[in-house]
């Protein structure tokens, strides 16, 4: 895989601080966003959408996958996640839920660069191998 540059990672992060802000986080009140850079050089971003049907909600790492996926985009170089307290500027360690590990593994490989936010003013890389390892993909069947 192709090494980001710098300048794409940094401006992956604050596309996914910025997409944060449009949060919609009334039970949990913590505030997720994610930038997805597809292999056609687009950024796809999301953000947390949560139900009073709790279940019903989605995270910011899906919305942006889905998006990506219905506007025809189906390959992704990496991914950048934002969490925090609603209302916070702070973003806390916000490694990305199980549910959205698979679906990462549906269009992406073992060597897919996620990074999120370590909760010390910076961003973290590991791979979706790392995150999800011996995992159950397309591949499987
Ligand atoms: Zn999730």
């Amino acid at each position: 895989m192709k090494p980001i540059p710098e300048e794409k990672l940094k401006q992956l992060e604050r596309a996914a601080a910025e997409a944060r802000k449009k949060s919609y986080a009334p039970y949990s009140h913590f505030a997720v966003g994610a930038a997805l850079l597809g292999e056609n050089g687009m950024v796809y971003t999301g953000c947390n959408i949560e139900n009073a049907s709790y279940p019903a909600g989605i995270c910011a790492e899906r919305t942006a996958i889905f998006k990506a996926v219905s506007e025809g985009c189906r390959r992704f170089r990496a991914i950048a996640i934002a969490g925090g307290p609603e209302g916070a500027d702070c973003l806390t360690l916000c490694t990305p839920c199980g549910i959205c590990r698979q679906v990462m593994r549906e269009f992406t490989g073992p060597d897919f660069p996620v990074w999120f936010s370590d909760g010390n003013g910076g961003f973290r890389m590991m791979t979706l191998a790392q995150l999800l390892p011996e995992s159950f993909g397309p591949d499987s069947l």
